[in-house]
């Protein structure tokens, strides 16, 4: 007797499932779409245990049929699509009829329609063993489906699923972005029972950019509208002012052909467009619109739906690339005329911090301890759930030091180059001993940037600023090493706004930034206040901006995070702030008695901590022998 033999339908949908729905946001996307589809102009959506325990999506679209609604969750059954072609002239969401049956096969689900506001509903409910029940439920138009309890019967993929909280924190993401790509409806968004979002009142897409990016200074939001950009291709751009960046490409959204999808191409089109606008390794705040001839992409290329081909790719990715350039620059140079005809502006922005600030390394002193571990043990009431599995953090509160602590680490005879990025790393240079960096005698200041300095044997040029910059971080470094990072409270708590995503990770990591100096207090849904900072952080001036990059970050890198590298981070930055500028005219005891004399304790004074050179020397050798003077003899 042969082997072979056809799957059980339900056994195929379970096995279907696994490809279209990962996890619970993909059912809600599903679920979405298909409301989309109906034309809904309302959706809500509501979830509990991060959609694993219930996920509701309700809409009021057209319905659907009495005699239909047995079918709808039969797998390949579509009110969609005819035939294989269609599939390329599509303007709907789904086409593939496996969603519902993929569902209903892990879960149970509850399916209540009804097509006319005077006639009764009908409901259908299944249990996944395949057994469904049918009846009569109050008039509606529009749809609701429940499903419960999903994954039950596949507990395999129950394991990828993660935390309730970061489940929840993907779908709020996702309401929030689908809101931005259809701002004619109205989306609502319900988390345990509490509304987390609501595009309700919200006209367009800069509106719903402008709730869901609290910093994006919808005024200066750059938007583009071109119809005819390409062969009957329309291209919409919103893009939060350039100086709005964030660490990760989360918040590069974009729609083609109203479906929010991913793509690696139009990331590199964006990246391209953004280059040296925005800083490297920075990703800006954007929505991308791109409508164009359904023959023109592929949709069919993953059963989630979340990737499509291009056809034509090749013929139109540089124009684009040019067409936003363009609106971007554009607004870059509007931007720097305004600020020319403010020269107080100006002035503001590029005068470098007094050298008595920069310079000086008195910090305002931490109040009272009693405060601030007050403070820490509000930061612990709310990370209690995980608090016992993370150790005591040990902040310690040490008097700020008012000279320059003596490095610990032993000088190594020749300075040793930090590993640091490749194309920065500067020639390592032999003359940069222990012993030639002890005997610098001062010459002067060139263009108040560079410190000329001489021995006997060599010139040194140094960059002011790399060099204080890594004086300041091997200072802070070693506190760090040592346990000793002070916090300081804030007299005036910062407020702050998360997203979803950000507040599950201060949550899961609120002690790792109790141990930098961290201090949060919750206010309300999203949003917290800093009580307390690192004190080498104090002179800050965007303190949300940089603890929003530390959460993108520490999101990023799920499980490499960790105290050390991100209070590296916040020390490079520190000292990078707080590091005298160039431009900047030094007094001549300042040089002699602190910044030479602090340089030679530098464990590395070859580069800064971004890996830029400090320090150049060109011997008497050279001199001489360039000038044609023979050998130099001491
Ligand atoms: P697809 O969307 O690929 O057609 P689905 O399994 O998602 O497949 O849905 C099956 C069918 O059920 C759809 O083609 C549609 O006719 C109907 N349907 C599903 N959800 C809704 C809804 N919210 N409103 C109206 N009809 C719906
Ligand atoms: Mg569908």
């Amino acid at each position: 007797m042969g082997i072979i033999h056809v799957l059980d339908e339900r056994v195929a949908n379970q096995i279907a499932a696994g490809e279209v729905i990962e996890r619970p946001l993909s059912a809600v996307k599903e679920l979405v779409e298909n409301a989309i589809d109906a034309e809904a102009t309302t959706i809500s959506v509501e979830i509990e245990g991060g959609g694993v325990d219930l996920i509701r999506v309700s809409d009021d679209g057209r319905g659907i049929l009495k005699e239909d609604l047995p079918l709808a969750i039969r797998r390949h059954a579509t009110s969609k699509i005819e035939s294989f072609n269609d599939v390329y002239k599509l303007s709907t969401f789904g086409f593939r009829g496996e969603a519902l049956a993929s569902i209903a096969a892990i879960s149970r689900v509850k399916i209540t329609s009804g097509t006319n506001p005077q006639e009764a509903a009908t409901a259908l409910e299944t249990e996944p063993n395949g057994s469904q029940k049918i009846g009569m439920a109050p008039p509606r138009k529009g749809t609701v489906v429940e499903v419960r309890d999903l994954y039950f019967n596949v507990p395999a993929r129950k394991k990828f699923v993660k935390s309730a909280g970061h489940e929840a924190a993907l779908i709020h993401d996702f309401i929030c972005k689908m809101a931005m790509g259809c701002p004619d409806i109205c989306f609502t968004f319900a988390n345990n029972g509490e509304v987390q979002f609501t595009s309700n009142n919200l006209s367009t897409t800069k509106d719903v950019m402008a709730k869901v990016y609290p910093d994006c200074e919808p005024q200066a939001m750059i938007a583009f509208h071109h119809d005819d950009f390409y062969q009957k291709m329309a291209v919409e751009g919103w893009f939060c002012p350039i100086h709005v960046t964030r660490k990760t490409r989360a918040q590069m959204v974009y729609f083609v052909n109203n479906r929010l999808i991913e793509s690696s191409e139009l990331d590199r089109i964006v990246d391209e467009a953004v280059y040296t606008l925005i800083p490297k390794g920075r990703f800006p705040v954007c929505v991308l619109r791109l409508t164009l001839p359904a023959f023109n992409i592929d949709v069919n290329v993953h059963p989630s739906k979340k990737l499509i081909k291009f056809k034509n790719l090749d013929e139109w990715k540089e124009a684009l690339v040019s067409l936003i350039k363009e609106e971007l620059w554009l607004t870059k140079l509007d931007e720097t005329i305004t600020l020319a005809n403010k020269p107080t502006v100006v002035e503001l922005d590029e005068k470098p911090m007094p050298v008595r600030q920069t310079l000086d390394f008195k910090e305002e002193a931490p109040s009272p301890a009693a405060t601030s571990l007050e403070n820490m043990m509000k930061a612990r009431v709310m990370a209690s759930s995980q608090a016992e599995s993370v150790a005591e953090p040990t902040v310690a509160y040490a008097p700020a030091p008012q000279t320059l602590p003596p490095m610990a680490t032993k000088m190594p005879d020749v300075v040793q180059v930090a590993s640091e990025p490749e194309e920065m790393t500067p020639e390592k240079d032999a003359t940069l001993t222990k012993e030639n960096l002890l005997n610098l005698e001062y010459i002067g200041q060139l263009n108040d940037t560079f410190i000329l300095a001489q021995d006997r044997k060599n010139l040194y040029i140094i960059d002011q600023h790399t060099m204080h910059e890594r004086i300041l971080y091997e200072r802070f470094m070693e506190e760090a090493r040592e346990n000793v990072i002070k916090t300081q409270p804030l007299l005036h708590p910062e407020l702050l706004t998360l997203t979803p995503m950000q507040e599950d990770t201060l949550i899961k990591n609120i002690m790792t930034f109790a141990q930098m100096g961290f201090v949060f207090e919750k206010k309300g849904p999203l949003a917290y206040a800093i009580t307390a900072l690192p004190a080498v952080l104090s002179k800050e001036k965007n303190l949300a901006g940089l603890v929003h990059d530390f959460l993108d970050e520490l999101e990023d890198n799920y499980h490499q995070g960790g105290v050390a590298k991100l209070t590296e981070e916040a020390i490079i930055l520190a000292s990078c702030k707080a590091a005298v500028k160039a431009h900047y005219k030094l007094g001549e005891d300042e040089v002699k008695n602190y910044l030479l004399p602090a340089l030679c304790r530098l464990e590395n004074a070859h580069t800064c901590p971004h890996g830029r050179p400090i320090i150049m020397s060109i011997s008497m050798n050279e001199l001489y022998s360039y000038f044609k003077r023979g050998h130099f003899n001491e």
